[in-house]
């Protein structure tokens, strides 16, 4: 039987050209296929600027050095999210503040932002949670610098505004798990050219005149050139995603629950994570796709939700608290087969819930 992945890159003939196209070429390092994604990316959200890098991390870390982030400064974040964006702010050597997510959309909850601000706190970092738009705008009310980290999400909207135009800065991650990839990378993008001056200074890194501690952030046009690729291909992709995803909603309706989007959100469906109402069930449905070859994960577990990475109490986080426990992910990527798609839905179907 073969094992239906979790995750798997969706490559063909057009990224393997892209890449050999470099490799002939004799430049390797950043060159003009790293200007060139940030000119696709410019191009997509309508304007602004765009600085090509080699992580989502890193391009993180650097919006806060950006915007001015460092010793003693406060970071609101969500608790529920990967370990990244709390690595990203120690090594800007600020504070992380956690808050709870909603369980709607599992993403950060403004309210819970709200109680999490003080006169330390200098900027706002916010997840589109598996594609799902968080609220940007009601958090811009607190009048804070917000960090879109849109990793998980090109390509979605809020009403007519795309994902990343909303927040001072939004972050991209081109990881080979992520909606497009370059194997690695990242992108910081902003409609302010001073944050974005300050970005580019930053990442030349080498013999400059005027010194102050730089690190070298650079992507290589290798990986900017298969990005490239796979970005002419997004739309392609989240269309084929949601139709994979309107299939696994149709197989589970009575038996599991879903991310609902706010109202107005387009979703992106970078990862199908169901709710499943009790740990037990989450864990009969895992051990009865994996005996019939289907991998699934646990998108987040208890462990890294970050308040326990910082051993705060886990009481004041209750909705990730209780989603971590009756949360499983799916399969989905475009480069299911029908066929693999037609199987899981069988076994959504047919589970013993
Ligand atoms: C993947 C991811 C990151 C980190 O990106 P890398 O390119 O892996 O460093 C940050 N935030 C979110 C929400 C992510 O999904």
């Amino acid at each position: 039987m073969d094992v239906i992945k979790h995750n798997k890159p969706c490559l063909g003939e057009e990224e393997k050209l892209a890449v050999w196209n470099v490799l002939s070429s004799g430049w390797i390092a950043q060159g003009p296929e790293a200007e060139g994604l940030e000119s696709d990316f410019v191009s997509f959200l309508g304007g602004g600027g765009a600085v090509a890098l080699s992580s989502g991390t890193s391009s993180l870390y650097l919006a806060l050095k950006v915007l001015g982030v460092g010793r003693g400064d406060e970071v609101i974040l969500p608790t529920y999210v990967c370990s990244a964006l709390l690595n990203a702010i120690f090594m800007a050597e600020a504070r992380p503040v956690v808050a709870d997510i909603r369980d709607s959309d599992f993403n950060i909850d403004p309210g819970e932002v709200e109680k999490a601000l003080t006169d330390k706190t200098k900027a706002i970092i916010v997840p589109h949670t598996y594609g799902f738009s968080a609220d940007i705008p009601a958090i811009r009310e607190f009048g804070l610098p917000v960090i879109e980290d849109a990793a998980q999400a090109p390509g979605g909207f809020r009403g007519q505004f795309r994902i990343g135009t909303l927040g001072a800065i939004a972050v991209f991650s081109f990881y080979a798990t992520k909606l497009i990839t370059g194997g690695q990378g990242g992108l910081l993008f902003s409609r302010n050219e001073g944050l974005i001056e300050k970005a580019r200074d930053y990442r030349e890194f080498d013999c400059r005149k005027e010194y102050y501690p730089r690190f070298n952030f650079k992507m290589t046009d290798i990986q900017a050139a298969l990005a490239r690729c796979q970005f002419k291909r997004l739309e392609q992709f989240i269309n084929r995603r949601k139709e994979i995803a309107d299939r696994y909603l149709e197989a589970i309706s009575s038996t599991a629950g879903f991310q609902t989007p706010d109202p107005g959100v387009e979703p992106v469906y970078y990862r199908f994570v169901l709710l499943l109402g009790s740990a037990e069930r989450r864990d009969r449905l895992r051990a009865y796709l994996h005996s019939n070859g289907v991998e699934t994960i646990v998108p987040v577990e208890r462990y890294e939700l970050l308040h326990n990475y910082l051993n705060l109490d886990p009481s004041r986080f209750p909705v990730s608290e209780r989603i971590v426990d009756v949360t499983l992910s799916l399969p989905l990527y475009p480069a299911l087969t029908g066929e693999e798609i037609t199987k899981i839905c069988r076994l959504l179907e047919t589970a013993p819930l």
